[in-house]
């Protein structure tokens, strides 16, 4: 089964807003092979210039795109294929957008194989995988305690056992944040898991700062509190706060991620496979996290194609756990149906081949960028 052609689908919102709202603009990679089957993966970047590494045609050696190295490749050589790429882009690899962009690619190959074996990726990843994955809701902060409150009462209505805030309004004003957490954690009740990310806003010292004040709502973990790369300063908050610390969503090398494990000591640890490397990445960095005692929790904020890779693949581990996007736009909710059957709590998982997802060719049609 050789690969005949990698297709990029850009789509993107016709208006997009300064939110931290990933989920407005999407890449997908479709891999097409001689055998008549199709993989789908999905990158998680800025879709333009992953796009770019992805399509770029071929010019002197090492200056060419990820299409141009796979083409011909025997698809279900996966880890050929990943060394192919990252020797293949040594001029402008191997890290940021360019393992974004094999993110994609190496996600559609496991789709591949999967099809071609006719067995879901989580069978292909371990002999004992769970069929029902637990997930948490995650959304962006509601501007206002009151609406956080509204909203995490739905949350509570549809069945959640675990919700995740993030990102603005969280950040400037100790009050408000504070304000925001209450009222989830009173909305929500003490039986369910409530977690807090507050993107990258603050110095070790603000963040210890906020410890003090969230410690009282047993929020699960505090996420990307810091910058992505300050290592020492993760180490600092990781062994001071009462609130285990998570990261690790913006990162994309193996390196980088021990680094974080090792240095920065987090206790959750959360790639992204739309960014890492696909599952090949992924399962490096989760053996990495291992080795650390941290827990391995996918960051998905993304297409269905995104969560449904991130469900299989967490279906494997010891605590499964994955990220549920309920971000409403139609990049999230409706390009791939949602065949995953969510219920108490979990995502409950099909037998399908592969990834078990498709594409909604309306909303592809309604959402592509030329
Ligand atoms: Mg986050």
């Amino acid at each position: 089964m050789k690969i005949t052609e990698v297709e990029t689908l850009h789509l993107r919102l016709p208006v997009v807003q300064e939110v931290a709202d990933g989920t407005q603009d999407c890449l997908v990679v479709r891999v097409h092979t001689d055998a008549g089957l199709t993989g789908l993966g999905e990158v998680v970047s800025c879709s333009y210039v992953a796009r770019a590494v992805i399509d770029a045609p071929r010019s002197a050696p090492f200056r060419h795109g990820l299409a141009s190295i796979v083409k011909g490749m025997e698809a279900d050589d996966i880890d050929g294929i990943s060394r192919a790429m990252i020797e293949g882009t040594a001029w402008y690899g191997p890290g940021g957008v360019t393992r974004q962009a094999m993110s994609g690619i190496d996600m559609a190959l496991w789709d591949l194989r999967g099809k071609a074996m006719g067995v879901p990726v989580r069978a292909l990843l371990s002999e004992t995988p769970v069929d029902a994955v637990p997930c948490y809701a995650s959304v962006l902060w509601p501007q206002r305690p009151e609406l956080t409150a509204e909203s995490a009462r739905g949350f509570l209505e549809q069945g959640y056992r675990a919700v995740k805030y993030g990102w603005a309004p969280m950040g400037p004003d100790p009050d408000l944040d504070e304000a925001l957490v209450a009222a989830a954690r009173d909305a929500l009740g003490s039986e369910i898991d409530l977690m807090v990310d507050a993107g990258r806003a603050w110095d070790v010292e603000t963040a210890l700062e906020r410890v003090e004040r969230f410690q009282k709502y047993d929020v699960s973990w505090l996420e990307e509190p810091l910058s992505p790369y300050d290592t020492i300063g993760y180490r600092t908050l990781s062994e001071s706060s009462s609130i285990p610390i998570a990261a690790g969503e913006a990162l994309t090398l193996v390196e980088e991620y021990e680094n974080l494990l090792n240095g920065g000591r987090i206790q959750v640890v959360q790639p992204d496979l739309g960014r890492v490397g696909g599952i090949t990445g992924g399962t490096q960095i989760a053996a990495s996290a291992q080795d650390t005692g941290a827990w391995t929790v996918p960051h998905a904020f993304g297409t269905g194609i995104l969560l449904a890779a991130s469900a299989q693949w967490a279906a494997t581990f010891e605590k499964p756990m994955t990220e549920f996007t309920r971000a409403p736009s139609p990049l999230a909710q409706d390009l791939v149906p949602h065949r995953m059957r969510f219920q108490d709590g979990k995502l409950h998982l099909t037998d399908a081949p592969g990834l078990g997802v498709e594409l909604d060719t309306q909303v592809v049609e309604a959402y592509r960028v030329n």
